[in-house]
């Protein structure tokens, strides 16, 4: 049995994390599940963004799967993810960015791997007013965590059987901080001779994308950039909606999808749980149980290939719940 700390977030959190414990009670994979909440439904509960309970629980069970959290745009509280991120030490986000088959997209042959350094660049929250109509925002590039996440990427590019590792920066611009996060990568890769190695320009990488995505294998970018093409490649394979995500530390890693609480459709029983389902599958490898996140991935694809419960992001006309019981039935039969 594995102990594991539950977030069910703001927003679309709860229904996505209530498909999660759903599917993993399909695939009996002993999970039992500390159930403490972050973020505005914690804060609007008890007072706090992040309980001492949530920070005690993720410290002793080491894995948490967390639902996605609102943080206010322009004012408000410093983002949630941002402070779990930095806290724990989870340097590594990874996003594997795959086309599925049945998923309506002009793409069909999209599988790539995102790995954003996690805990700096512009996301150290060091910003304030200068004076009146001069905002200053720090960003933040080290050689210890330049060097730390390329070694990740490549170490990953290995284990995956993966055969290039593009890193993706704007060292033109910004040539002492971007410059740093090249420098690292670039030594980190002479030690990868068998993994291919390349360097593209952030706004190219984005044209690049959107044109020849079947190019790209494994692209290692610093935080902000990693953000944004994150998006930019769930929209490669249908959106949101479908890609998970991992962030991993030495020795703690939290999962969650790529995507934000949708507050949009939150509440209305219309969310895709697929990356979710998929972040979970993700922690179960983490976890040394491939047989179960094989059956979970199997019982998604299935579903997702047959198109009858799916979710309106996909076409379909089913809820979140409707299609969460067809994954689980697809796991059961497969049994
Ligand atoms: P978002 O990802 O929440 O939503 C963007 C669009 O994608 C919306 O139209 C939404 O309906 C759709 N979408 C997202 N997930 C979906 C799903 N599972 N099924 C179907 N459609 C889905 O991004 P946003 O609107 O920019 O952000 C909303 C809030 O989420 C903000 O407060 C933001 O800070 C937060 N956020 C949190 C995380 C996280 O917790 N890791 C990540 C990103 C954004």
């Amino acid at each position: 049995m594995n102990r594991i700390t539950l977030v069910p977030g703001d927003g679309i959190g709860p229904e996505v994390s209530s498909s999660v414990v759903k599917v993993l009670k399909a695939v009996d994979a002993e999970i039992i599940w500390d159930e403490i909440n972050g973020g505005e439904t914690a804060f609007n509960k008890t007072g706090k963004y992040i309980p001492d309970e949530l920070l005690d629980s993720i410290a002793t069970n080491r894995v948490a799967f967390k639902g996605p959290i609102t943080t206010p745009v322009g004012k408000g509280f410093k983002s949630i993810n941002v402070t779990l991120r930095q806290k724990y030490n989870t340097y590594a986000n990874v996003r594997p960015v795959k086309s599925i088959p049945g998923v309506k997209s002009p793409f069909h042959n999209v599988d790539l791997v995102i790995i954003r350094e996690n805990t700096e660049d512009l996301y150290a929250g060091l910003e304030h007013m200068i004076t009146e109509g001069v905002a200053e925002s720090i960003k933040v590039i080290t050689e210890k965590a330049s060097t730390r996440i390329a070694e990740f990427a490549f170490k990953y590019a290995v284990a995956k059987k993966r055969k290039k590792v593009t890193a993706v920066h704007k060292a033109n611009i910004m040539k002492i901080s971007d410059g740093l996060f090249l420098d690292c990568v670039r030594k980190v890769s002479l030690k990868y001779p068998e993994i291919s190695y390349e360097e593209v320009i952030v706004d190219n990488m984005c044209m690049q994308l959107v044109m020849y995505p079947e190019r790209y294998d494994v692209l290692v970018l610093p935080n902000l950039y990693g953000d944004i093409i994150s998006d930019l490649a769930a929209g490669l394979v249908g959106g949101l909606g479908l890609v998970p995500g991992a962030n991993i530390g030495d020795d703690i890693a939290i999962f969650e999808a790529v995507h934000g609480s949708a507050p949009d459709i939150a509440g209305k029983n219309l969310a895709n749980p697929t990356a979710c389902i998929l972040s979970a599958a993700m922690m179960l490898d983490y976890l040394g149980n491939s047989n179960a996140a094989n059956k979970i991935r199997q019982g998604v694809f299935k579903v997702i290939e047959t198109g009858k419960n799916t979710t309106s992001d996909l076409g379909g006309s089913s809820s979140t719940s409707e299609m969460t019981e067809a994954i689980c039935k697809a796991i059961e039969q497969s049994e």
